[in-house]
C-alpha cells in the first residue's frame, strides 16, 4: 500500500488488505433473489429475521437504535453517516449491503451482523475497494511538518466504502425549507475537495470531480429518523427534518466494485444555521457542508482531537471547517 490508513479504521483496513489475495477470487456479481421463504408479513425486518435467510425483497431493515433502512438492490450497498452537534453522542456509520442469494450484511460502526455468507462477501467488497485505492492514488502532498494534534499538522484521515468514477458526481439542490437562502455554501463546499487545493502551507491536486446540475423538487432519499430510504438515481442536496442534535445526514449507494451510484445530503431544518464568515450564532453551513461532501467523496470520521474537517461533530460558528486540514488533504489525495 502506498500509504497507511489513519484514524479509527486504520487497523481494520490494513488487516483486511493483508487478506485480499485469499478472498479476491470471490465472485461479486449480483444474483437475483432465490426462492427463499417470505420473511414475514411485516414491512420491516429485524436483523434476527434477516439471519434466518428469508426473502427480504421490498422490505426495510429495522436496526435497533438506528431506525429503518431501505434494503438496497442486489449487488448494492448503502451507507449513512451523521454530523451531530458537539457534545452529543457519536452516531456510528451504518452500512447495509445486499448480496443477493447470500443475503444482507449490516455494519454499525465496526460491528457486523446479518447473514454470515453476506458478511463474507461484503467484507470482500471492502477489500477490493481498499486494494484499488492503494494502486490508484494521485499526486503527493508536499511540505509542512508533522505534529499530531492540530488541523494543519495532524495527518489523520479515514476512508469509507465507495469512490466516484472519472465523471465525478453531478448533483441537484432542493431549496424547499431552506434555512439559508441560496446555494453558494453548498457549491463552495463541493469544490473545496477538488482541483488545486492549498491549505495550511500544503498543496495537493485532487482529481475528484463534481458538477452542479441545477435545482430540483426531488427529495434527498433520507428519512426524518436519519436513515437511508430507497434511492432514486439522483444526487440531491436538500433540507428537512432530522432527530434532535443532528445537523445533517448523508447517504451514499455503492455497487459491488466500490463505485458510487448516488449520494444524497440532508440538512436539518430544525437547527440554527449561519452563512456569514463573521458568524455570531448558529452552525456554519459551508463548514458543515464541506464535511458532508467529504463523505460524498469517500472519507469518514476521524477523532475530534485531530481538528480535521472530517471529525464527527461541529460547534457553532466553526467557519474553520470551510478549509481542509492536512489529514483531509491526504485523504482526498489518496482517493483521487
Ligand atoms: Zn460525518
Amino acid at each position: 500500500m502506498k500509504r497507511a490508513y489513519e484514524g479509527r479504521r486504520r487497523t481494520v483496513l490494513t488487516s483486511l488488505a493483508a487478506s485480499v489475495i485469499v478472498i479476491g477470487g470471490i465472485g461479486l456479481a449480483a444474483t437475483p433473489a432465490s426462492a427463499a421463504p417470505q420473511c414475514s408479513n411485516e414491512r420491516f425486518l429485524t436483523i434476527t429475521q434477516l439471519e434466518q435467510g428469508c426473502d427480504f425483497h421490498g422490505k426495510a431493515l429495522r436496526i435497533s437504535g438506528d431506525g429503518d433502512f431501505a434494503i438496497p438492490a442486489p449487488g448494492e450497498a448503502v451507507l449513512g453517516d451523521a454530523a451531530t452537534v458537539d457534545g452529543s453522542p457519536d452516531v456510528p456509520e451504518v452500512m447495509v449491503a445486499n448480496l443477493g442469494d447470500e443475503g444482507v450484511a449490516v455494519r454499525v460502526g465496526d460491528q457486523w451482523t446479518g447473514s454470515v455468507a453476506a458478511r463474507a462477501k461484503a467484507e470482500a467488497m471492502l477489500h477490493k475497494n481498499a486494494a484499488r485505492r492503494s494502486s490508484g492514488a494521485g499526486s503527493t502532498v508536499t511540505g509542512g511538518v508533522s505534529n499530531p494534534s492540530t488541523k494543519c499538522s495532524s495527518t489523520a484521515y479515514a476512508l469509507t466504502y465507495g469512490v466516484w468514477g472519472a465523471g465525478g458526481v453531478g448533483w441537484y439542490y432542493n431549496q424547499y425549507g431552506a434555512i439559508v437562502v441560496g446555494d453558494t455554501a453548498f457549491k463552495s463546499a463541493a469544490a473545496a475537495w477538488t482541483g488545486s487545493i492549498s491549505a495550511c502551507g500544503y498543496y495537493v491536486n485532487s482529481s475528484a470531480k463534481q458538477t452542479y446540475i441545477g435545482t430540483t423538487t426531488a427529495n434527498a432519499n433520507i428519512t426524518s429518523s436519519a436513515t437511508c430510504a430507497a434511492r432514486d438515481s439522483k444526487n440531491v442536496v436538500a433540507w428537512g427534518a432530522l432527530p434532535a442534535n443532528y445537523l445533517t445526514y448523508t447517504c451514499w449507494w455503492v455497487d459491488s466494485w466500490g463505485d458510487n451510484l448516488e449520494s444524497d445530503q440532508k440538512y436539518a431544518t430544525g437547527m440554527a444555521w449561519s452563512s456569514s464568515p463573521t458568524c455570531y450564532s448558529g452552525y456554519d453551513l459551508q463548514g458543515v457542508a464541506t464535511h458532508e461532501w467529504g463523505h460524498t467523496y469517500g472519507l469518514t470520521h476521524v477523532d475530534g482531537s485531530t481538528g480535521q474537517v472530517m471529525k464527527g461533530g461541529s460547534g457553532t460558528c466553526e467557519v474553520s471547517q470551510r478549509t481542509l486540514g492536512h489529514g483531509d488533504m491526504l485523504g482526498i489525495d489518496w482517493l483521487y
